[in-house]
């Protein structure tokens, strides 16, 4: 892992509620087909997936991206001060009341191994050339969200 954070346009953040090295590494494959920089919670770091210099928060690194993709992160105070400037935040977490649906853009109740596969699906068949940009990403999750969520719940997103 390696790419600087303080540049990167998109920075997808790994969980603890990635539950497993699978999920993980469908994470770092999905980083790599979307162009993501890979960072972590203190607990990623502690499960020894992620280094400790990709640490996002109070005691790791404050980052600025264009787009934040938290895959299985509930997004506490020492979490979220250190990614609260991004432009865009996607939450991805199966719990309602996860504290980083507070503060996201658009909100993923979702299993975040189902997410990343659909997302790695739909770029990967595209043209694995072609690395999305910013806006392809946030109509992936505008759609899926809509399509997966819309007709239960109504809309979740705004929040
Ligand atoms: C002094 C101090 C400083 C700290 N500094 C930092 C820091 O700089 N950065 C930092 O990150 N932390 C820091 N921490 C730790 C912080 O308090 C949290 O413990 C940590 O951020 C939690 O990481 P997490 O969100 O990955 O794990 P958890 O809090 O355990 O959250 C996991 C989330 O995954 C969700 N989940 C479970 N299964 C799934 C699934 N299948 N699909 C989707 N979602 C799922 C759960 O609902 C849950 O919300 C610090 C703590 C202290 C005391």
């Amino acid at each position: 892992m390696t790419g600087d954070l303080q540049t990167a346009e998109v920075i997808l953040c790994c969980g603890r509620g990635l539950q497993n090295k699978s999920n993980f590494h469908l994470a770092l494959q999905v980083a790599d087909c979307i162009q993501a920089q890979i960072t972590g919670t203190r607990a990623a770091v502690d499960l020894g997936w992620i280094p400790a210099n990709r640490e996002i928060g109070l005691s790791g690194a404050r980052v600025a991206p264009q787009l934040y993709i938290g895959c299985g992160v509930s997004g506490t105070n020492f979490h979220i001060i250190g990614m609260k400037q991004a432009k865009k935040i996607i939450a991805i977490n199966t719990d309602p009341l996860a504290p980083i649906f507070q503060i996201a853009d658009i909100g993923i109740e979702a299993d975040v191994g189902k997410v990343l596969l659909a997302l790695m699906n739909t770029f990967s068949e595209k043209n694995p050339l072609h690395h999305p940009s910013v806006d392809e990403l946030l109509t992936f999750f505008v759609d899926y969200h809509a399509t997966n969520f819309e007709k239960i719940r109504g809309s979740l997103s705004g929040r």
